[in-house]
């Protein structure tokens, strides 16, 4: 089966890559020009459908499934902030190494070195008779600095729960296991297996 992706997000299509790898993964960019979707939804399912049936009309192939990932960061000291704004949180256009200072010293300026956060990811599929969408999410603490380069985003500043280095530390692996990806993705694949 073809799994169009939704997304040419380096590090999501990575790890989806990585763990679907009984399909054929595909990001829609190999398939045709990106174009700009606009996310104004007030929830990650609500943006993963948006981001899902775009690909799925642009592409105009009944064949296909397509799957979107929408994700995010929640930290409790910033009171669920960026949550489904973590893509822009330092600006529109704004980078991962932006995003990621833009944190760093938010969670500074409340006076505190850590706090617990999370992640959730949420997965829609679209095909051309069905929509579903699954979430996972995964538990920790956010730190007001960053350690190691590995992962993408907000890792080198996300210690998962029961560990105690940051997700630029920790090798892949361990992400791959524990992941708010991994976790939906994991249901998702009941329902790629049910289409
Ligand atoms: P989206 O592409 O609109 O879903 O935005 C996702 C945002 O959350 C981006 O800023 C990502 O860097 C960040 N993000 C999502 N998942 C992860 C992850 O697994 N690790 C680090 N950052 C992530």
């Amino acid at each position: 089966m073809k799994l169009v992706l939704a997304t040419s997000n380096k590090g999501k299509v990575k790890e989806i890559k990585a763990l679907c790898e009984e399909y054929e993964v595909i990001p829609y960019s190999e398939l045709m020009e990106e174009f700009e979707i606009i996310e104004d939804a007030d929830t990650f399912k609500g943006n993963a459908l948006i981001k899902a049936r775009a690909v799925f009309k642009a592409l105009n192939d009944k064949n296909i499934v397509v799957m979107a990932d929408d994700s995010g960061i929640s930290v409790d000291v910033l009171e669920g902030a960026p949550g489904i704004y973590s893509a822009r949180y330092a600006g529109a256009g704004a980078s991962d190494k932006d995003n990621l200072q833009q944190l760093m010293n938010a969670i500074k300026n409340k006076g505190v070195k850590s706090s617990p956060a999370f992640y959730t990811a949420a997965i829609a599929i679209v095909t051309d008779n069905t929509e579903r969408s699954v979430h996972g999410w995964m538990y920790g603490t956010a730190l007001s600095e960053r350690k190691g380069e590995g992962g993408f985003g907000y890792d080198p500043m996300f210690v998962p729960e029961g560990y105690d280095k940051t997700l630029g530390e920790l090798p892949d692996e361990i992400k791959k296991k524990l992941s708010h990806r991994s976790k939906a993705l994991s249901l998702a694949k009941k329902i790629l297996k049910a289409l």
